[in-house]
């Protein structure tokens, strides 16, 4: 993970998107973005994206996820 200190805000590579924000939340050991959070929890299982979420929450750490 990486983490840029600047001017007093810590920016955090996102997982979903990789691109670098300042606010999110941490999940598990990983940094999901507000707006990677919101796009999330707008999708029903079934949808290509949804699954591209879940892929890539599974590749982070080897977690399930059961939907
Ligand atoms: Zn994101």
């Amino acid at each position: 993970m990486s983490a840029i200190q600047n001017s007093g805000e810590i920016k955090e590579l996102c997982m979903i998107c990789e691109e670098e924000k300042n606010e999110g939340i941490h999940l598990y050991t990983s940094f999901l973005c507000n707006d990677c959070e919101k796009q999330m929890l707008t999708l029903e299982p079934g949808e290509p994206l949804y699954q591209y979420f879940i892929e890539k929450l599974r590749k982070m750490k080897g977690i399930q996820i059961y939907s």
